[in-house]
């Protein structure tokens, strides 16, 4: 028996690998499996060009078994084996790799199925391990040889007795610590799970003694143990399966199996991309807001593999926060990734899978909006907000993607309607997009200063969400359309009855003075209103916060009492004003309380607070005696 030492400064090399590389210990038997399954696949690609070989799949499989007296886990393969100097080679010299020269002599491109490259996977068998043996027959080899190694002290070799071609990685599992069990490791049922979790879509069986009970036979209430051994593996994943073999059912239940929600998603895409960069993905559209979805801790993100081996659970990177309500899946064999396989190495080929999927997303809801429109309200209802957020939280980049998403209540149609449908009722002499933002449907048909807009026949959008107003300040226009609030001080309307208002204004300046004074710097103006039928008084406002704005920052945990420009607007063919005309005349107590009052009314009106409602019910009865 030699006794040799590991090369490349291995001690440090392999204390580091051990101990900082991987963050879960968990990977090793995926490590491992994919060796397996490499070592399969390269007779696999001898049989492909040597006719003497051939290629029984039936023949190939992997076998993990568990020995729990002994502490054993066992991971075997029917792959091409190691000789004596492959042993020394591969597992000898730390961050070699076998199957990296494998592909390069065999001249195997870029898309073929080998996983390994780094060659340090093989010694995270040592997260959970405190010795590995490795007995080994390489293909067309007489004899076998045993590898040992118990860790930094370097390795063993010795001739050793195997008839079948093929490996057998036995790992005396380490003793239980403080923090730490291992025990798991001997556990049938973790040992399974974590196979499903990382190596299910390996491509050759991966078998297991599965202990079960049954009925005794003959008996009606007696049980037995007994053992089955049974392929733990999926094998082929349905992303990799032909769509045309594939039902809705088939989705559907990979969509709950993957736990991606409870719900039934609205639709889901299922990609195959060859080109610049190649990946298979399907992609799911929620039904339903996941319950922390607007909250800090939802974590967007698809599962990716890369060659059917799972890479990181949740991949941000691949989604846009405003589509980070997307599930699903992502394989591609085009990633680099870093030593680790757990992360990847920089991103050029995941930027285009990225910006290729961020394109899919778009299209299929708007194919949605074109062709299954009730279901993308039912979506809209759930993530339109995330939309709008997603216009408004990049100063309006977003444009493009997503202004042709948005959906808003019509005053018309009593329906969501988009902005595209909005803009093509315009009439013709209609300069802007008008909208009137609020707290509910409801409250803004009440409005006073949606009047003149309605009686022109005019469409108006509804905003009931906080967000509503600023995502569309970051939109600004759309095709070449501005949007108008109706509480805007110029809605760009003249009402025929208030024609000449400023010549009205002119009339009544000292009156509109005097009330600006008794509200002070409560307003910025008061002005006779151009918009106004029924009601005596609105406010509306100057500049760009609205008043609406104003109410949603102030409700902010933080807010710092943020004021829009307001101005109070007088309905001049309104009774009222012969009353506030006829009291600036004869009594200005009289008409300092009708100023108070109507502000305060105005207030109302928007659904705004009045700083002192005592005030406002004792000027209230102050004018009933
Ligand atoms: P990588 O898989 O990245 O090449 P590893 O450290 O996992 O690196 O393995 C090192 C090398 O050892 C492999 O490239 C392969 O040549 C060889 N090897 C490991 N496991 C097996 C196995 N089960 N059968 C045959 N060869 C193996
Ligand atoms: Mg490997």
């Amino acid at each position: 028996m030699e006794t040799k030492q590991f090369k490349a400064e291995s001690k440090r090399l392999l204390d580091l690998m051990i101990n900082s590389i991987y963050t879960h210990r968990e990977i090793f038997l995926r490590e491992l499996i994919s060796n397996s399954s490499d070592a399969i696949d390269k007779i696999y690609y001898k049989a492909l060009t040597d006719d003497s070989i051939t290629f029984e799949k039936d023949n190939y499989f992997i076998k993990v078994s568990i020995d729990r007296e002994n502490r054993e886990l066992r991971i075997s393969d029917t792959g091409i084996g190691m000789t004596k100097e492959e042993l020394d080679d591969n597992l000898g010299v730390i961050a070699k790799s076998g199957s990296l020269k494998f592909k390069k002599e065999n001249e195997l491109k870029d898309g073929h199925d080998i996983i390994g490259q780094f060659g340090v996977g093989f010694y995270s068998a040592f997260l959970v391990a405190d010795s590995v043996t490795v007995i080994s027959k390489a293909f067309g080899a007489d004899e076998a040889y045993r590898w040992e190694s118990k860790g930094v002290d370097g390795y063993t070799i010795e001739p050793y007795t195997k008839d079948s071609v093929g490996t057998e990685i036995i790992l005396k599992i380490k003793e239980n610590t403080e923090d730490e069990s291992f025990d798991n490791y001997l556990e049938e049922y973790t040992i399974k799970s974590i196979i499903k979790k990382y190596s299910d879509f390996i491509r050759y069986p991966i078998k297991m003694d599965i202990s079960s009970k049954r009925l005794k036979e003959g008996s009606e209430e007696e049980y037995e143990n007994y053992i089955e051994e049974q392929t733990v593996n999926s094998m082929v994943p349905i992303w990799k399966k032909n769509k045309k073999e594939l039902t809705e059912e088939d989705y559907s239940k990979f969509y709950s199996e993957k736990h991606y929600g409870f719900d039934k998603p609205i639709k889901y895409v299922h990609i195959s991309v060859d080109g610049a960069v190649s990946y298979n993905a399907i992609l799911y559209i929620p039904e339903k807001t996941p319950f922390d979805f607007y909250t800090k801790e939802y974590e967007k993100g698809l599962e990716l593999y890369s060659n059917g081996v799972l890479i990181m659970n949740k991949c941000g990177d691949l989604l846009p926060d405003y589509f980070g309500f997307v599930k699903g899946i992502v394989d591609s064999e085009d990633l680099s990734l870093n030593i680790s396989r757990e992360i990847l190495q920089h991103d050029r080929q995941l930027k285009l899978i990225a910006k290729n999927i961020k394109n899919k997303i778009k299209n299929e809801l708007e194919n949605l909006i074109k062709n299954e429109r009730e279901k993308y309200e039912v979506f809209y209802k759930s993530f339109g907000r995330q939309l709008k957020y997603g216009i408004y939280s990049e100063y309006g980049n977003n444009k493009d993607v997503l202004q042709d998403l948005l959906m808003f209540y019509s005053s018309k149609e009593k329906k969501m309607v988009t902005l595209s449908e909005y803009v093509s009722r315009m009439p013709e002499e209609q300069k802007y997009i008008y909208y009137a933002a609020g707290e509910s449907i409801e409250r803004i048909e009440k409005l006073p200063q949606t009047e003149v807009v309605l009686d022109k026949g005019y469409e108006i959008l509804y905003f009931t969400d906080d967000i509503d107003e600023f995502s569309i300040k970051m939109l600004m226009n759309y095709k070449e359309k501005e949007f108008k609030s109706v509480s805007s001080g110029d809605i760009g309307i003249e009402n025929d009855e208030n024609e000449n208002s400023s010549d009205l204004n002119e009339e009544n300046k000292e009156l509109f003075e005097y009330m600006k004074n008794v509200l002070s710097d409560k307003v910025k103006d008061v002005k006779a209103s151009k918009r106004l039928k029924n009601h005596p008084v609105c406010l509306s406002n100057e500049g760009d916060l609205s008043i609406e704005m104003e109410k949603i920052l102030n409700s902010m945990p933080d807010s710092q009492n943020i004021k829009a420009d307001k101005i109070l607007e007088i309905n001049l063919n309104h009774d009222v004003f012969k009353s506030i005309k006829d009291a600036f005349n004869n009594d200005k107590d009289k008409l300092d309380l009708y100023t108070n009052l109507l502000y305060n009314q105005a207030l109302l009106i928007e659904g705004l607070s009045i700083s002192d409602p005592v005030e406002f019910t004792n000027n209230i009865c102050k004018l009933m005696y």
